[in-house]
């Protein structure tokens, strides 16, 4: 069906690479359907989506004489909160910050409300698809008449375990806090969701210690409830009883269009710094080994590690037999943290291959060496192992990560955990796990046992399902066309949506 004119979505993106990179694929996914979309972000965050967008493009220009729907990135500067210049990205955090740097970020988010406006007088779209992280949009669109779609880059299993956390307020535990945290009664149930999801309390966020973060999440979550509705990268055959709950018990409205990773033309995900040896030299030495062999050790893009933790993962690694190419931050002098013998491990170079700063990680779980994957179990990792068919050992930290971990080990039954305990945002001290547990999951994960075979080809069916979601007539492909048809149905119907 041709429409007079292409619909005109906007992309209000939050400023993190965990955010951005779904955003980018997400807008080339829409534009390769028909729509213009602009992404709105600020000097250096364009810079960093401008490949990615350049190469949407290209492919989606179809030859014609028409103009091609196409991705535009509009630059706005980057709100004054007291960041040095360049500061744009969370990624540019060091541990050197203090917490209060974080809190920045989300300033600067708030007072994107007056660029976001301009745009809108000037260019009114027919919607927009803001980061939760800004409350203020569904109000903002509203003004403009335009319906405001949520987009955070989250499992609808971890939405659904997040809402019934802050409904709940927090939920409430048996035990006083303060025990002994191996305490089991410390166990907290999620109530009311498929299946029964009890998470320990030092696995949570507790609004005693991070009130600030608690207001902030609240608000946002008040704000999603006001929206026309959410868009997840996800995909209706991974987490169906969640999206069910999403829609009929919790009422919201939601479409599925994910994994975007598959409709991906930026495959390395570069970051700023374009380092195209590493790609290559990795891939080079992933050839070499045997299939199914390798294990990829990466944290997402904030997550660090201290000395100890870092001592003990090398020497799971080491440990465990198993060749790995290992994610470590850059910054981290090795002379802090490395053990006896990982030195003369390392200079055999057939064990392991490090990667200081930014890898090319889909390249890398889509390799056919690929055996494993530990990961913090950031959304956009999780989804990246699940397209690539790749098990996991999950290690999760903070945010919504620990949700994850039991979608990702009880439900879809494709991880092993390492059982991590502590909810710690990326600076703040964690129990250290010991080299032997670490080396014990990627045996159980890697190995050739029952429930080693039955998690690898657990997770090679998903990747095969997350495919297929993903063509013409599969779930994710319907979706995004479900929605392009209703937002179009609104225009044509001139529907406004009005402020609250
Ligand atoms: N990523 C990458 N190379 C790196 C680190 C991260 O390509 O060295 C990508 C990764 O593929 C994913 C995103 O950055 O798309 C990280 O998002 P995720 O949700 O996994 O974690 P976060 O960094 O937001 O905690």
């Amino acid at each position: 069906r041709q429409h007079p004119l292409p619909l005109h979505i906007l992309f209000l993106p939050f400023f993190a690479p965990g955010h951005l990179i779904p955003v980018v694929d997400m807008a080339a996914i829409f534009s390769a359907r028909g729509a213009r979309c602009a992404i709105l972000t600020t000097p250096v965050n364009a810079d960093i989506i401008r490949p990615a967008v350049d190469r949407a493009n290209d492919s989606n220009c179809h030859g014609t004489d028409a103009p091609s729907p196409a991705v535009d990135i509009s630059v706005v500067p980057f709100p004054d909160v007291g960041l040095p210049p360049g500061m744009e990205n969370l990624m540019s955090l060091t541990p050197a910050h203090g917490a209060d740097y974080n809190f920045k970020f989300i300033q600067a988010a708030q007072l994107l409300r007056e660029p976001f406006d301009r745009f809108m007088t000037a260019n009114r779209p027919d919607a927009v698809v803001s980061d939760s992280f800004f409350s203020w949009s569904p109000d903002a669109a509203a003004e403009h008449g335009v319906p405001r779609l949520v987009f955070l880059g989250s499992s609808v299993f971890a939405r659904c375990c997040s809402e019934t956390m802050l409904r709940t307020n927090p939920p409430e535990t048996t035990t006083n806090p303060d025990d002994d945290p191996d305490d089991d009664a410390r166990l907290v149930s999620l109530p009311g969701l498929p299946h029964r999801v009890q998470l320990r309390q030092s696995q949570m966020m507790d609004p005693r210690k991070r009130p600030a973060m608690w207001a902030f999440h609240k608000e946002n979550d008040a704000a999603d409830q006001r929206s026309f509705g959410e868009v997840f990268n996800s995909f209706h055959e991974l987490e169906p009883d969640y999206v069910e709950h999403f829609r009929t018990t919790l009422g919201r409205r939601a479409w599925l269009v994910g994994p975007v990773v598959l409709a991906s033309k930026d495959m390395a995900k570069r970051g700023s710094t374009d380092k195209a040896h590493v790609t290559d030299d990795c891939l080079r030495w992933l050839d070499a080994k045997p299939a199914g062999s390798v294990v990829y050790v990466s944290f997402g893009t904030f997550t660090s590690f201290l000395p100890a933790e870092l001592r003990e993962l090398a020497r799971g690694l080491d440990l465990s037999g198993k060749d790995f190419v290992w994610v470590i931050s850059s910054g981290t002098d090795g002379s802090e943290w490395m053990p006896e013998g990982f030195a003369e491990l390392m200079a055999r170079g057939d064990r392991g291959f490090i990667i200081r700063g930014w890898a090319p990680q889909t390249l890398i779980l889509n390799h056919p060496a690929l055996g494993g994957f530990m990961t913090h179990c950031g959304w956009n990792s999780a989804l990246e192992a699940v397209s690539a068919g790749v098990a996991m050992v999950t290690w999760p930290r903070y945010a919504d990560q620990f949700y994850n971990e039991k979608l990702i080990v009880e439900v879809l039954r494709v991880g092993v955990s390492i059982g991590a305990k502590d909810y710690a945002s990326p600076r703040e001290t964690h129990a250290v796990i010991g080299g032997e547990v670490i080396a014990g999951c990627i045996g159980r994960l890697m190995g050739s046992s029952e429930e080693g075979d039955a998690l690898r080809k657990k997770a090679k069916d998903l990747s095969v399902k997350a495919r297929s979601a993903m063509e013409k007539g599969g779930s994710s492909y319907d979706d995004v066309g479900r929605l392009m048809d209703e937002l179009m149905a609104r225009r044509s119907s001139g529907e406004v949506t009005r402020a609250a």
